[in-house]
């Protein structure tokens, strides 16, 4: 592990992960609202891991939206959210979409592995259970969901803020 500025490091792949979207879908734009704690200590994590796990969030949160964009057309005002912030003993990365959301049924099933809604092809249904598996095995923090429906899907990583006397 090492001691990382987690909002520098967010803030890379957030740029990371919109070029990619702007390069497949030139005309579509999103609204990116960042609010990051700029007092927050660097923590311990593996970079490249926590990586993995950001850009998919991010990724998964520009397809909600536009899906969203796709059923609602014009009017429809596409935005994700990203911040960091301390609570406790956890730095907390949020990364809140204002996309299709999720029913219950699918909700209870993201973290599964191969679990995808998405069309073969696009989706291997990977991406939450290995970033769970990262934020908690590898981490010892955790990775939380709170959507609704048609409105909105809000990822939460926590990760603990461990003193390392080594
Ligand atoms: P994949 O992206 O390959 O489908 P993931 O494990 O990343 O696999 O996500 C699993 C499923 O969780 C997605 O297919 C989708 O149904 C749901 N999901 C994940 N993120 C979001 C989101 N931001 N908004 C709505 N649904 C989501
Ligand atoms: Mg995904």
């Amino acid at each position: 592990r090492e001691l990382t500025d987690l909002n520098a490091l967010t803030n890379e792949y957030l740029q990371l992960s919109y070029h990619g979207l702007r390069t497949k879908n030139k005309s579509f734009s999103v609204t990116i609202q960042t609010n990051y704690d700029t007092t927050l200590e660097k923590v311990a994590v593996i970079p490249q891991e926590l990586g993995r796990v950001l850009l998919n969030l991010f990724s998964n949160a520009f397809y909600a939206v536009q899906q969203k964009q796709k059923l609602m057309g014009a009017g429809y005002e596409p935005k994700v959210e990203v911040s960091t912030c301390r609570r406790d003993e956890f730095v907390e990365i949020v990364v809140r979409d204002n996309g299709i959301g999720m029913p219950d049924k699918v909700k209870n099933k993201i973290f599964q592995p191969f679990f995808t809604t998405k069309p073969t092809g696009s989706g291997t249904g990977l991406g939450l259970s290995l970033s769970y598996d990262i934020i908690a095995k590898g981490h010892g923090g955790d990775l939380r969901v709170e959507t609704a429906e048609g409105e909105y899907t809000a990822f939460i990583i926590q990760l603990p803020v461990t003193v390392n006397s080594s």
